[in-house]
């Protein structure tokens, strides 16, 4: 045997070592098929989503609106806690849409936790204890008020969108009802407060809340258009679906906190 062709054999004998290495039967470097099958898209399934305004301590006694339309620290804490313990999986609304579509699978008791038209004590009050107990929510933002008296400001925004808990999402830009508003205002309401909001976080916004619960087809059409993939209504109800998702139910949870919160989730 000739050196050359010793040295022939001798490289193809690293050759078929080093391909055992590299793609053998135990190596990481090829893909694993998959064991568990992947999620299927789902033409329904049910997951509250909570509707909520102000989180204070209201310090003006007078002002009647407002607390009307808060709940304090203590109480959203203890609601909190109430749905860890009940076993809730706190999801955003794009992600009820990915269990939709099946592209995540269906969690144990999905629930939603939305926000609406963000205000200054989202920041300060809501956020740090979204941080502390590790809970997703949605702030539906009304792109025009941002840095206004009350509102966030763009800055505490971002932080929040920064932060992966809270998905950001649009609630038109100056808050009008939308049922029965001429076409032009209504689309450029909706696109324009995406835009805005994707401008300043640098995140897509894909979910949309109708200011005052007020809708009709022609917003139907013009949120989806504008590309949003979910809508939220203030209509009582549990169930999410194909046929909903541009007017989902939201429930309004109060004050309620243990069994009181909990049946009132169950009562379906
Ligand atoms: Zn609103």
């Amino acid at each position: 045997m000739s050196i050359k062709k010793i040295i022939i054999l001798l490289s193809l004998l690293i050759l078929s070592v080093l391909l055992i290495i590299i793609f053998g039967p135990n190596n990481k470097l090829l893909p694993i098929a998959p064991t568990t099958p992947l999620p299927t898209p789902l033409t329904s399934f049910t997951a509250p989503i909570l509707i909520y305004h102000y989180v204070e301590y209201v310090k003006d006694e007078k002002d009647t609106i407002r607390k009307s339309l808060n709940i304090t620290p203590y109480v959203f804490v203890k609601q909190i806690e109430t749905l860890k313990n009940a076993g809730y999986t706190f999801v955003t609304a794009s992600e009820l849409i990915d269990i939709l579509d099946g592209k995540i699978k269906l969690p144990q008791k999905p629930i939603v936790i939305s926000f609406d038209d963000g205000y200054r004590d989202f920041y300060t009050d809501v956020f740090p204890i979204l941080k502390k107990y590790d809970v997703k929510a949605v702030a539906y933002i009304v792109s025009g008020f941002l840095d206004k008296p009350n509102y966030m400001y763009a800055w505490q925004l971002k932080e929040i969108a920064r932060s992966g808990l809270v998905e950001i999402a649009a609630h038109t830009i100056h808050h009008y009802s939308l049922k029965g508003l001429e076409a032009q205002t209504t689309k450029y309401e909706i696109e324009e407060s995406k835009i805005t909001l994707e401008k300043l976080i640098g995140i897509s916004v894909v979910s949309f809340a109708y200011p005052d619960g007020s809708f009709d087809m022609q917003a139907i059409k013009l949120v989806k258009s504008a590309g949003f993939k979910s809508a939220v209504t203030t209509l009582h109800g549990f169930e999410v679906s194909w046929e909903n998702k541009f007017s989902l139910y939201r429930i309004h949870p109060g004050d309620k906190t243990g069994n009181s919160l909990l049946n009132f989730l169950e009562q379906k």
